[in-house]
């Protein structure tokens, strides 16, 4: 979707610092960090929100990346925490499905 901020930084059309990348994923440093590490995980192909993803294996895969992500990142060993917000009430502002990998510090439960 060429209106779709996140499809276009899939697409290098938007400048973002890669941090992970396979043939149907990436991950890039989100660009307001609310951690040392804050990677935004997205699947190269558009669903809106994670209601809209069709099937477990896209899920799968999402989640999987966002695994691999974690580990390319270093943040095995210390922790990390995956959020994806939904709605009104989970705050989701970019209609790209998309997991926030966080970590780098002790990170506070409940969240905000
Ligand atoms: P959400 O509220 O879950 O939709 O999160 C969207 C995230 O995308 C926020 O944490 C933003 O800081 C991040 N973001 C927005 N624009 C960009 C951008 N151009 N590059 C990287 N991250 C971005
Ligand atoms: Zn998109």
């Amino acid at each position: 979707m060429n209106d779709c901020l996140f499809c276009r930084i899939a697409a290098g059309e938007i400048p973002a610092t890669v941090l992970y990348e396979d043939d149907q994923h990436i991950a890039f440093r989100d660009i307001n960090p609310a951690a040392p590490v804050h990677a935004i995980v997205i699947p190269k192909a558009h669903y809106g929100t994670l209601l809209d993803v069709p099937d477990a294996g896209v899920h799968g895969a999402l989640l999987e990346a966002a695994c691999a992500a974690a580990r390319a990142l270093g943040l095995e060993q210390g922790g990390f925490r995956l959020v994806a917000n939904f709605g009104g009430d989970g705050g989701q502002e970019v209609m790209h499905v998309h997991w926030h990998l966080l970590g780098g510090r002790l990170l506070g439960w409940p969240p905000g």
